[in-house]
């Protein structure tokens, strides 16, 4: 049997955005603010990452820790609620949700709900690696909450995979945890190089190892040439997807390219009252970004309490490769510069480009070129900031983002 109440907003994770616009919210007045978080702590991914550089570079740089314990802290200190061990489940009704807790099932109704969940990383068997099912294949985020979290023992030789810069905190964890790192692998031409570990670009892990435990994973050369990696140890890194499980359950529509719930650029969702911030729609951003977005997401709830009415959607933004996403990508209101003066467009390219031009268009118009002075990295984002949105054609067709 469970238990019905009401609230004012919810918000689904107690990670940096949860946390930064329930502290908003609850600083300006917007009744009961709850945070729902299903881990037995508040903070999101920053608990279990011990190294510097969260923060801001105005403020001191602080480790992942101290950086939680300060937005749990903040929002509590402006009269948030902050509930952990209590996951959203599913929807009870458009702005109901189901939760369960060790204290029971619960269905709360909210007048906004703000999904803030964060983003995981692909484990193995979304990456289709063959083999057989051994114990010691984690991700980056399993093998910190393991190492940092839980004390827990890591194996003694490990291969690390990926190209992102997240490659980093995987090698110095592992090494942290007494274990030796024989190779950091990417299928990519480049990847991050990481010294004293040997880096071993265009390859691909063919297949896991091992009975019990991992005994060795098989990588394949570009030029078909394999060979047998022995290790206990095998970490999966980056290749990030928003935690959208809760989106696509509530019927929320969700973006062909970020595959988090897609958004204007007061993020809003496509189901009205549910609004979504921070990794959960975009993948891995500094934390600072997330918070950012979560900041930024209190001027439109507050809105919407105030009876805003939630605007039908206009032309959908879209990217061509090798753009790979861009936030927000409803354009209700790229013509409210109020609400892009908030969040400039926020876009990811798949390939390494030296200062590529972008251009957008839509119906053959071209609306906007522009050349960026910089190298794009496929683990980097683009800045893109409004002034040609009001050019859009609000009856028109997608709005197309290219690079080259
Ligand atoms: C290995 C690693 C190293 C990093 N290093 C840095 C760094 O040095 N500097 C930096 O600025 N950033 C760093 N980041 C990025 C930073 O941690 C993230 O950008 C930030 O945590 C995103 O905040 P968020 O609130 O969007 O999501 P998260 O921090 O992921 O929080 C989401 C929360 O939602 C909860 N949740 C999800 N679904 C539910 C549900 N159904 N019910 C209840 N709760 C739910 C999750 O448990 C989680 O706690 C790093 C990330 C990783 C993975």
């Amino acid at each position: 049997m469970s238990h019905d109440r009401t609230v004012d907003v919810l918000i689904v994770g107690a990670g940096p955005a949860g946390l930064a616009l329930a502290a908003r919210l609850a600083g300006a007045g917007a009744g009961h603010v709850e945070v729902l978080e299903r881990e037995q702590d508040a903070g999101g991914v920053p608990r279990h990452c011990h190294h510097g550089g969260f923060g801001g570079p105005v403020r001191p740089w602080l480790t992942g820790p101290a950086y939680a314990r300060r937005a749990v802290r903040a929002a509590m200190v402006a009269g948030a609620t902050v509930r952990t061990g209590v996951s959203a489940t599913g929807w009870a009704g458009p702005l109901t949700l189901e939760t369960t807790s060790p204290a029971g099932l619960e269905r709360i109704t909210a007048r906004a709900v703000v999904l803030a969940t964060g983003a995981r990383e692909r484990p193995r068997s979304a990456r289709l690696v063959p083999g057989s099912r051994p114990a010691g294949v984690l991700t980056t985020g399993e093998l910190q909450q393991a190492v940092h979290l839980y004390g827990q023992d890591i194996g003694r030789r490990a291969v690390v995979v990926g190209a992102e810069p997240v490659v980093r905190h995987a090698v110095r964890t592992l090494r942290r945890a007494g274990a030796e790192v024989v190779a950091v692998v990417t299928e990519r031409p480049r990847g991050t190089a990481v010294p004293g570990v040997p880096l071993l670009t265009a390859t691909t892990v063919g297949e896991l190892r091992g009975r019990g435990r991992l005994s060795g994973v098989v990588v394949r050369h570009a030029d078909g040439r394999t060979g047998i990696l022995a290790c206990d140890t095998v970490v999966f890194t980056g290749d990030w997807i928003p935690d959208h499980e809760l989106a696509r359950r509530g019927g929320i529509a969700v973006d062909r390219g970020t595959r988090g719930p897609a958004v204007d650029a007061s993020f809003r969702t496509s189901v009205p009252g549910v609004f979504a911030v921070g990794n959960a729609l975009h993948g891995v951003e500094r934390a600072a970004t997330a918070a950012a977005e979560g900041a930024a997401a209190a001027a439109p709830v507050l809105a919407r309490l105030a009876g805003a009415p939630w605007p039908e959607a206009g032309p959908p933004l879209v990217v061509r490769a090798p753009l790979l996403w861009v936030t927000p990508n409803r354009l209700t209101d790229l013509t409210d510069l109020t609400a892009l003066a908030r969040r400039p467009l926020l876009l990811r390219s798949g390939e390494p480009l030296t200062a590529p031009v972008l251009t957008a268009a839509q119906d053959g118009r071209l609306l906007w070129r522009r050349r960026f002075p910089v190298r794009t990295a496929p683990s980097r984002s683009l800045r893109l900031a409004p002034g040609w949105t009001d050019r859009v054609d609000r009856s028109g067709g997608p709005v197309v983002l290219a690079i080259g």
